[in-house]
């Protein structure tokens, strides 16, 4: 979508922090994080939210949280929370669908 600054970010047009990446999806840090870890993973293709992403494109689901598993296990120490906020009510400011990965403690560097 032309004016989605989450599309914006997946076509490069826009720069982002990047964490990770692969043929669907897309991880960054957030711009304005809420724990130590704080990073969005969102499907290159657009959907407005997870209900648009669930409903459409099971596929998708499955890449996505695959991904969002993979960028968490890497970047965290294994207690995180994935949230998908979901209309404006519930606090969704970018209409893109994307994973907040949140967590308290990065993944210890290996010596
Ligand atoms: P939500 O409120 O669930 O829609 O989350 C949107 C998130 O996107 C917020 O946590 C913002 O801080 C974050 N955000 C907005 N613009 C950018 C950007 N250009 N780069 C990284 N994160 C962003």
């Amino acid at each position: 979508m032309s004016d989605c600054i989450f599309c914006k970010i997946v076509a490069g047009e826009i720069p982002s922090n990047k964490v990770a990446e692969n043929e669907h999806a897309l991880a960054f840090h957030d711009i304005n994080p809420e724990q130590p870890v704080h990073i969005l993973v969102v499907p290159k293709r657009h959907f407005t939210d997870v209900a648009d992403l669930s409903l459409n494109d099971t596929a998708a689901v499955a890449q996505l949280m695959n991904f969002a598993a993979q960028v968490a296990t890497e970047n965290t120490n294994g207690h995180f929370r994935l949230q998908f906020n979901t209309g404006e009510q519930a606090g969704q400011t970018v209409f893109h669908v994307h994973g907040h990965i949140l967590s308290r403690h990065a993944k210890e560097a290996s010596a």
